[in-house]
């Protein structure tokens, strides 16, 4: 990697544009959360720099087409491969752009790199069809053909992972890819783009455009038609307004959008193993991930034992500076997430709910891990995706009722439940409305699955074989042989 580690001395990273040098343009400061320091500079693009983006995306895609899918193959294979050699460089960089507990970051390395793997096996796989001819002199057939150059939007929370489950896809199918990465953590998003081309990759194929605010950018491309597909993860009123100017240009949309997960543990839970897939799915990630569970209903026969033990796992978690080995917890990402965070639990006490843990106090981004009791729906935590380490608890009292809380929400992006009853775990599974459902596994998310939401969690999926079709277009050929 000749990328440096961002540190103290804050060195400057130019934007991954073909044909663009960033050198002498704007700039922008990147932060440690855990310190409130600068630890980068960053290019500052604006509309020109994404008009050479765009106008490059548009060649790297008229050659990129040309190859085969072996060849696509074989250099997703090698920066698969350049990926997990730089883990350690990778992992750091996230610990320090966004406060990720190390161990964490080298586990993204490797749940980032295995999208590349399993889609560069996957490009081999862009079958067609032939169809059966109702007249005797015409032969059916379906192409399945790259869309066009891509814009991807994608989120902090994972700055890896979040950029392969789109760039990946992308390749293997044979289009052009252009990544905002989001401003809080641009500099992995750029590592990535530099370990592409150190395996041979055209740069005009893989692009990273930064910028610290990117409406004008974004203006740009969502504006160009020579555009043709937008992939975005990231909050749901963005969402909203990219679906909104994608009508334009009538571009392709995937959107990974906002998610409230609920997780419902039913009385024959074994209660340490669903603690334990509850402490997985709320607490990882400082509970910034999309698929967090944001609410836990518990039946009234486990409630004390599941409370109590869930809060002793909670007060146990280390929290501290995230490259420390030691470390569970790390800072929210921003002061407006750490602030959304405490809002929400100094609104539910407020209104009533009890805090079950150690009201820490910890100077700067920190949040203590927290689960509360006596939750309520008027509670803000119940109506809004908190984006960290808190967890409600609310007591209900059968299938039917637990269901219908569950699905009580604009949001269906995952839900989990705990029962060792093999029917109720198929009844409940098939009556939640999510795109993802985790049955006694609060972790479900792997590169051959698809991912992604229904309602106001999204479009599309991301992952497998499902992934991979939303950059293609099928073309019908009829072809008469007379
Ligand atoms: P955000 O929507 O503010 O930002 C996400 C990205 O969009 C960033 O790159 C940001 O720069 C960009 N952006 C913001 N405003 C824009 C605009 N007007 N035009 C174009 N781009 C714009 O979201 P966030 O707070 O950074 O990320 C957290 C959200 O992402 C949460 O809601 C979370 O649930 C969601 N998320 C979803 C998934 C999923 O797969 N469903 C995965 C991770 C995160």
């Amino acid at each position: 990697m000749s990328l440096p580690v961002p540190s103290a001395s804050a060195p400057f990273y130019p934007a991954a544009i073909a044909g663009h040098d960033s050198e002498a343009g704007a700039r922008y400061t990147v932060r440690s959360p855990a310190t409130g320091e600068p630890i980068a500079e960053v290019a500052d693009c604006g509309a020109e720099v994404a008009q050479v983006a765009a106008d490059s995306a548009q060649r790297g895609f008229e050659q990129w087409r040309q190859t085969t899918p072996f060849e696509r193959a074989a250099l997703l294979k090698a920066w698969h491969g350049a990926m997990l050699e730089a883990k350690e460089t990778l992992a750091l960089t996230m610990a320090r752009e966004m406060g990720k507990p190390i161990r964490e970051a080298r586990g993204e390395v490797d749940y980032a790199a295995g999208f590349i793997e399993w889609f560069a096996e996957q490009a081999k796989r862009i079958d067609g069809d032939i169809l059966p001819s109702p007249h005797p002199e015409k032969r059916l057939s379906v192409l399945r053909q790259p869309v066009g150059p891509v814009f991807a939007i994608t989120p902090w929370n994972f700055p890896a992972a979040m950029i392969t489950r789109k760039v990946a896809p992308g390749l293997a199918a044979g289009c052009s890819v252009i990544v905002k990465p989001a401003e809080q953590t641009p500099i992995t998003a750029l590592m990535l783009a530099e370990l592409w081309r150190q395996v041979g990759g055209p740069a005009e194929v893989f692009q990273v455009i930064t910028a610290e605010r990117p409406a004008a950018i974004s203006e740009v491309l969502m504006a160009d038609a020579r555009i043709r597909k937008l992939t975005f993860t990231g909050s749901t009123p963005v969402g909203k307004r990219l679906y909104a100017q994608s009508a334009a240009t009538m571009k392709r949309m995937s959107l990974e959008l906002g998610g409230h997960a609920p997780f419902l543990v039913f009385d024959d839970a074994d209660i340490d193993a669903a603690v334990t897939e509850v402490m997985a799915s709320k607490f990882r990630n400082g509970g910034q991930t999309c698929v967090c569970t944001n609410r836990i209903y518990v039946q009234r026969g486990i409630f004390d034992a599941f409370a109590e033990r869930l809060a002793a796992a909670a007060a146990a978690l280390a929290i501290g500076d995230p490259e420390d080995e030691a470390t569970q917890v790390g800072p929210l990402v921003s002061q407006a997430g750490r602030d959304k965070a405490q809002a929400h639990i100094d609104d539910a006490l407020a209104k009533g709910a009890q805090r079950l843990t150690p009201a820490l106090s910890v100077d700067g981004l920190y949040v203590a891990p927290t689960v509360l009791t006596g939750v309520t729906p008027e509670m803000r935590i119940m109506q809004e995706e908190t984006f960290g380490p808190v967890a409600p608890l609310i007591v209900f009292d059968d299938e039917a009722e637990a269901i219908a809380a569950a699905n009580d929400t604009p949001f269906g992006l995952a839900a989990y439940l705990w029962t060792r009853s093999l029917g109720r775990a198929a009844r409940v599974s098939e009556a939640l409305d999510y795109g993802i459902v985790g049955v006694n596994d609060g972790a479900p998310s792997v590169p051959n699955a698809p991912f992604g939401g229904v309602k106001d969690s999204g479009l599309g999926r991301e992952g497998g074989h499902y992934g991979i079709d939303e950059y293609l277009d099928c073309k019908f050929v009829s072809t008469r042989l007379d």
